[in-house]
């Protein structure tokens, strides 16, 4: 059955995008009941009643206490906070931005979404190039990493064979420019044999240990990950070290999906990460006479979608244009035809879901709530 503990360890991963902290040790959860059915109540004090960014934190706190185990429901109540608590938060909030004690480069309000699958060959990284391409193409600031760290294939999707090279002041290494997107891959690395051969003897997760502390992100609204295939540590280490990181879930319309979506599930156990939704790629092939054809079977990406009990985000057609695109370096969301446009309606509804940190912020308003305050104690 899960606990108390539990539920608080999930809320761990829910940010206040403005104030960086989490809302467990920002003072934000004020209860937590769980039934013994698995109905679980969580009590909430936001900032101000009005806060701008109720609907996202509650939201986030929605998927991730309903990704665990043994929770049939979820309930959340939302308060303001007393005078006294927010000025509580807001020394913690100011601690917290004077310690600065930031364990990766990547900022606390990016949104993280890793694209993973259950096996390869689906076309993942061609689904987190183009969401990529297709965020920034929105106006978003997007980076993208490439987690496949031995089955790189970005630089040829995004067709770039820019070298990666370290800042000299910072010594921290500056991601390739392309597409309008901040990218890195160790294929901008891996130059011989013997440097591929190099990255071979390093762990998967402290390459993607590297890749996040050495890495010049500077502010992103998006970071997209390639995860590589598998369910192994570097999943573990993603969401220990980016705590806001969230899973997309590539597959395909094969209903051998079950093994697939037990797959899935427990990876997103294990490593504490909520699934925010399903892309069905390959899902029908449009002949020249605009009839369909389901030519690796259907309902594949509903049935994950409704096991996981997520969203599907969107269904991409087989497309020869994805091929070639790939081939080209010209990811295809920048043209059109049918991949390109549910490529970019995906990107849309992926921002719907994980909105990325409102520009108008609360922040503001509880300083000046604040100065309010001690004036009137001075007065
Ligand atoms: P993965 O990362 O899952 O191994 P890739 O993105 O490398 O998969 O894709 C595998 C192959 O399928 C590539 O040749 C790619 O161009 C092709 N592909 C991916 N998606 C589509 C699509 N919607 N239509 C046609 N070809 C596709």
């Amino acid at each position: 059955m899960v606990t108390r503990d539990d539920i608080l360890a999930a809320l761990r991963g829910v940010r206040d995008p403005e104030l960086g902290g989490d809302v467990v040790e920002l003072g934000m959860v004020k209860d937590v009941d769980v039934a013994p059915d698995g109905r679980v109540h969580i009590g909430l004090a936001l900032t101000i009643a009005e806060c701008p960014l109720r609907g996202q934190i509650t939201d986030d706190v929605q998927r991730r206490v309903r990704a665990l185990p043994g929770v049939t429901d979820v309930e959340i109540s939302t308060s303001a906070m007393t005078a006294d608590e927010r000025a509580n938060l807001m020394s913690i909030a100011r601690r917290r931005a004077r310690e600065h004690a930031r364990p990766t480069q990547v900022s606390p309000t990016t949104r993280v979404a890793a694209i993973a699958s259950g096996k390869g060959g689906v076309g993942k990284s061609s689904i987190s190039a183009n969401l990529a391409v297709a965020l920034a193409r929105q106006g978003r600031r997007v980076g993208l990493l490439d987690a496949d760290i031995w089955g790189f294939s970005l630089p040829r999707i995004l067709g770039t064979t820019e070298r990666l090279h370290a800042d000299d002041d910072t010594r921290l290494i500056i991601p390739a420019d392309v597409h309008g997107l901040k990218l890195i891959s160790t294929g901008l690395i891996a130059e011989s044999e013997d440097t591929a051969l190099m990255w071979r003897g390093l762990m998967l997760s402290k390459a993607l240990e590297q890749f996040l502390t050495q890495v010049d992100w500077g502010e992103l609204d998006y970071l997209v990950i390639d995860m590589p295939p598998g369910t192994g540590d570097v999943q573990m280490a993603l969401s220990r070290m980016l705590p806001q990181a969230e899973m997309v879930v590539v597959t395909t319309p094969q209903v051998a999906a079950q093994k697939v979506a037990m797959r899935v599930a427990d990876m997103a156990r294990r490593s504490h990460m909520p699934v925010v939704g399903v892309i069905e790629n390959m899902s029908w092939f449009e002949c020249g006479h605009g009839e369909r054809y389901a030519l690796f079977g259907e309902g594949g990406g509903e049935t994950l979608a409704t096991e996981l009990a997520v969203p599907l985000i969107g269904k991409i057609p087989i497309d020869p244009a994805v091929v070639d695109a790939g081939d080209r370096g010209r990811p295809v969301v920048l043209g059109d035809g049918p991949a390109a446009e549910a490529l970019a309606a995906a990107a849309a509804r992926l921002t719907e879901l994980l909105p990325p940190a409102a520009e108008e912020t609360c922040t503001g308003r509880i300083a000046r709530l604040l100065e309010d305050l001690d004036r009137t104690a001075a007065g």
